[in-house]
């Protein structure tokens, strides 16, 4: 089993390393894949699989593109409801 230390959020124990043996289209077509995420052995904890946000990986592509903007966009929603509090 391969590990960098990071332990489960749930349960505590540590958990395995799990990469991509090869990037293919699948991953290229996403707006974004894990370069790496983690997979919880213990039988008992509810939560087998998790990710964190730095191994992600952001393609250049339409659906990159999209997330993005819709992140932007949500941005300035929430920019715009502050200034509404404001004032
Ligand atoms: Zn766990």
């Amino acid at each position: 089993m391969e590990s960098d230390g990071t332990t489960c959020e749930l349960c505590g124990s540590v958990a395995e390393v799990r990469e991509h043996r090869q990037i293919t289209a699948k991953q290229l077509n996403k707006a974004f894949y894990y370069s790496r995420w983690y997979y919880c052995n213990n039988p008992k904890c509810s939560r087998n699989v998790f990710m964190k946000k730095e191994h992600e990986v952001w393609n250049q592509n339409e659906a990159a593109a999209q997330v993005k903007m819709f992140e932007q966009s949500r941005d300035q929603a929430a920019h715009i409801r502050n200034i509404a509090l404001e004032i």
